[in-house]
């Protein structure tokens, strides 16, 4: 119980610190300095003004000085990192595989909003987390260094692949270098298996989502849907449902 309690005020401090990289990240900006400050007034927020979900429901999502919105981003952002690090403690307890799987979706969160805002994927997330990825592979019992790898070889390679004939046949980039590299480090955390499962969800998810946006906005909506927020949806699903999917469709195909 206490662990609960524990890894919900963890989750919610890391919450706010992936904020802080969502904002500064694309910005090239340093992560770690100057302290946070205001977006509309940028007077610096004190400490007791900064502290996850709790300053938000108190100031009720206004800034104490010039009393302007807070986005509702921060305390979301915070909400969901903390509930991830709730839901992995109480599968693993504390241990190195919480970690590895906290870490993963930390990785996954500032990734989908930064595409979304941005259409870009940090390569300063993504190029480590491979090597994370791998490399946590030889420590933790959920994977082997084996599946990890050929997870990487398969999840960055298909996509280079599709991203590389779909230049060849249409002369314009339809994904990008990001995407590749996304799905190495998802490949890298979960294995081979997952990742294949990982490309399916996302595409059906993205084409199913696309779709409806096209017909919503008119057929003439020529806007760019980041790919990586469906990639990563599909594969925070692979990681929880992955083995009744596969499981489901290996007993459909009897
Ligand atoms: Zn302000």
């Amino acid at each position: 119980m206490m662990w609960y309690v524990v890894s919900i005020i963890f989750g919610a401090i890391v919450g706010s610190f992936l904020n802080v990289c969502i904002i500064r990240l694309p910005k090239e900006e340093s992560i770690v300095w100057p302290g946070s400050h205001c977006p509309h007034c940028k007077v610096p927020i004190e400490f007791y003004d900064n502290i996850p979900l709790i300053s938000y429901i108190l100031l009720k999502g206004r800034c104490r000085h010039c009393h302007r919105h807070i986005s509702f981003q921060y305390p979301l952002i915070e909400g969901i990192t903390a509930l991830s690090s709730l839901i992995w403690i109480m599968k693993f307890g504390p241990s190195l595989s919480y970690l590895f799987y906290f870490l993963f979706v930390a990785a996954l969160i500032v990734i989908t909003v930064i595409d979304l805002y941005h259409q870009i994927i940090p390569d300063v997330i993504s190029l480590p987390g491979i090597g994370v990825g791998l490399g946590a592979s030889l420590i933790i019992p959920q994977n082997t260094f084996f599946n990890s790898l050929v997870g990487i070889l398969l999840g960055g390679g298909s996509l280079f692949l599709v991203a590389t004939l779909y230049q060849w046949l249409f002369k314009r980039e339809g994904m990008g270098g990001g995407d590749v590299k996304l799905l190495a480090m998802i490949g890298a955390f979960l294995g081979w298996k997952a990742v294949i499962l990982t490309i399916l969800l996302g595409s059906l998810i993205g084409s199913i989502t696309g779709i409806i946006i096209m017909v919503l906005k008119g057929k003439d909506f020529k806007y760019a849907i980041p790919f990586g927020p469906f990639l990563s949806l599909g594969a925070v699903i692979s990681l929880f449902y992955g083995e009744n999917l596969i499981r489901w469709y290996l007993y459909l195909n009897r």
